[in-house]
C-alpha cells in the first residue's frame, strides 16, 4: 500500500533527512514512527504525499509512483491521503462543518464548491464523520471555540469526509494534555480498526507508540534503526 524503495532525501543545505529507506506499510496497519527530534520522522511522513520531494528512490501508494506522478495523478493520489498536523490546520474563523466539508474539495471542480457550497450528500457525509469522533453537536460552532483535542478530532473528521484510505498524522498529540492525548489516540485507533484506514503517526513518546501501534518504526539520523511489533520494542533494544 505504501512502499519505500531505496528512498534518500538530502536537503539543499546537505542535511540528510532520510537515508536508504526500504519498507512496505500494508493496508490496515497502524504504524507509529518514533525517534528524537531531527531523526527524520516529519520528512518520512511528508514525502509520502510529496509535500517534500525525495532526492532518489521511489515511493508508491497503492502501486502508483508518487515520485513520478504528474500534477493530476498527484492530486488523485492525495485525495486518498488525509493529513493531520500538530497545529490542527483548521480555518479558525470557520464553522466546524465548513472545515470538515473542505475535505470534499478534491471531489468537485465546480464554481459552487469554490464558493464553499457543497452538495447535500457532502454535508451528510461530514456530519457522519463528526459523529464518528463524537463531536457532531459542535458542527455549527466556530472552530476556534473548541479545545485543542476537539479541534484535532475535527481534523480527523475532515480526513474521514475526504474518504481517505490513508491517514498521515505528524505529531498529532504534541500540543495536547495527557488526557486529551489518549482520547485522540483512541479515536485514531478506532478509525484504523473499524474502517481499515492505513494510519501512520509520528510520535516522540515511545510509551504511546507501544500502547497503540501495530508496528513501530524507529528512525535515527534518517535511518531505520528499529522495525517491529510493540512487544519487540523493549528497552534493551
Ligand atoms: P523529525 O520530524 O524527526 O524531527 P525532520 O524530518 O523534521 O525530523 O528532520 C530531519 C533532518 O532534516 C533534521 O536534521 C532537520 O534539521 C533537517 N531538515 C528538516 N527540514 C529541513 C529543511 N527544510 N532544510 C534543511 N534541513 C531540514
Ligand atoms: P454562512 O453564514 O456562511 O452564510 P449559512 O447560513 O449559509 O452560512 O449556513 C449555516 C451553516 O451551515 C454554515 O456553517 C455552513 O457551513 C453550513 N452548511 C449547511 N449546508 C451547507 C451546504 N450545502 N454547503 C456548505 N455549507 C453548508
Amino acid at each position: 500500500m505504501i512502499e519505500f524503495d531505496n528512498v534518500t532525501k538530502v536537503y539543499s543545505n546537505g542535511t540528510v533527512g532520510l537515508r536508504n529507506i526500504n519498507l512496505t506499510i500494508r493496508e490496515g496497519e497502524l504504524v507509529v514512527i518514533v525517534g528524537l527530534s531531527g531523526a527524520g520522522k516529519s520528512t518520512f511522513l511528508r514525502s509520502i504525499n510529496r509535500l517534500t520531494d525525495i532526492s532518489s528512490g521511489d515511493i508508491r501508494v497503492n502501486g502508483k509512483s508518487v515520485t513520478r506522478a504528474s500534477g493530476s495523478q498527484l492530486r488523485h493520489i492525495r485525495r486518498d491521503i488525509g493529513m493531520i498536523f500538530q497545529s490542527f490546520n483548521l480555518v479558525k474563523r470557520s464553522t466546524v462543518i465548513r472545515n470538515v466539508l473542505s475535505g470534499r474539495v478534491g471531489y468537485h471542480s465546480t464554481f459552487r464548491t469554490m464558493l464553499g457550497w457543497f452538495p447535500k450528500q457532502d454535508v451528510e457525509l461530514s456530519l457522519d464523520a463528526l459523529q464518528r469522533v463524537n463531536i457532531r453537536e459542535k458542527a455549527y460552532v466556530r472552530s476556534d471555540q473548541l479545545s485543542g483535542g476537539q479541534q484535532q478530532r475535527v481534523s480527523i473528521a475532515r480526513a474521514l469526509a475526504q474518504e481517505a484510505r490513508v491517514i498521515l498524522a505528524d505529531e498529532p498529540v504534541a500540543s495536547l494534555d495527557p488526557l486529551t492525548t489518549r482520547q485522540v489516540m483512541e479515536d485514531l485507533k478506532r478509525i484504523n480498526r473499524d474502517m481499515n484506514i492505513t494510519t501512520v503517526i509520528n510520535l516522540h513518546f515511545i510509551d504511546l507508540a507501544r500502547e497503540y501501534a501495530t508496528r513501530i518504526i524507529g528512525l535515527r539520523a534518517g535511518e531505520v534503526v528499529f522495525d517491529g511489533t510493540p512487544e519487540e520494542a523493549t528497552d534493551e533494544a
